[in-house]
């Protein structure tokens, strides 16, 4: 659904993109992760539209630039983009009369992605009036409304306590179950694992890392966590990748574990890791 390859964008001596190549499936999410200014944002604005490269290619769906490609894309924006003196719904219809949705449809549309993001009961209000979380889920859902194909989410859940937070990422689910292709830009790494999303790291304007978590995790340590049933014996943590080989030669070792945990290799642990490869 979503081809980028080889996108370079430069502003004076930095390089905000330096060859950023990723692809993304219908029906996938791809989790995009990276530090501070490793280019997400920059990747997403270009995909919209809203800068142009210097060097690289953006096909969307059978379009060769994203202006073409523009009924296909719904985006959420990291700086919310809404109108702060009309209404949540207003906001929300705007966006889907863009998508080409007219009259009853529209308005069933509009009603059913302000339901599914918790909205209903703010939906009348204006949107300055919305508390942080409650905007960003209106920000959301103008990214929804008329399912589009492509979903480019950027830090949606920022700020965001736990209900809008479940809200969100349940409709971000049922998008892709319905076969849209997603990215989603987050620092906040359990929401990928959550998401089942497959995973790109974007460091100093490209992608270093791709895969699905089961795959970049693999061939990482987990911790081995045990306890003695003699209370003189300190706690072990052993970083392992071989947890029953490990607890095995305890047990042949004659030493009597009170109590065992096996703590699996987490996004947090390979995040880390690409990190110090890349230094
Ligand atoms: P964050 O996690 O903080 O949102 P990011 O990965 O989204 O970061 P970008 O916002 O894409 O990073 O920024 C990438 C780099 O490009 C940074 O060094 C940033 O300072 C620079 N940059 C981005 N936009 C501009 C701009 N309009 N003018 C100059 N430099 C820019």
């Amino acid at each position: 659904m979503l081809t980028v390859t080889g996108l370079v964008k430069r502003y004076g001596p930095r390089r905000a993109l330096d060859g950023f190549d990723l692809t993304v499936a219908p029906g996938e999410i791809v989790g995009l992760i990276g530090h501070n200014g490793a280019g997400k944002t920059t990747f997403v604005e270009t995909v919209t539209g809203l800068v142009d490269p210097d060097e690289g290619h953006v096909r969307i769906g059978p379009y060769d630039t994203p202006r073409a490609a523009r009924h296909l894309l719904g985006v959420a924006p990291q700086e919310l983009a809404l109108y702060g003196t009309v209404s949540a719904r207003e906001n929300v219809r705007l966006l889907a009369g863009l998508a080409g949705l007219r009259g009853r449809r529209r308005d069933a549309e509009v009603a059913r992605v302000l339901a599914e993001l918790h909205l209903t009961d703010l939906a009348d209000r204006p949107v300055g009036a919305l508390s942080g979380g409650q905007r960003r889920r209106v920000q959301a859902a103008t990214a929804m409304v008329g399912s589009p194909p492509l979903l480019l989410l950027d830090e949606p859940t920022a700020g965001a306590d736990p209900e809008t937070r479940t809200a969100l990422l349940d409709a971000v689910k049922a998008r892709a179950d319905a076969g849209a292709a997603v990215v989603y830009t987050t620092h906040y790494l359990p929401e990928l694992v959550d998401l089942g999303a497959t995973l790109a790291l974007a460091r100093d304007g490209c992608v270093i890392a791709r895969g699905t978590q089961r795959d970049l995790t693999r061939d990482l340590p987990g911790e081995l966590r045990v306890t003695f049933a003699d209370p003189g014996e300190p706690e072990l943590r052993l970083p392992t990748k071989d947890p029953g080989a490990d607890l095995a030669a305890l047990l042949a070792a004659g030493r009597t574990p009170a109590s065992v945990d096996i703590r699996r290799p987490s996004l947090d642990d390979l995040y880390h890791s690409l990190e110090a490869a890349a230094l």
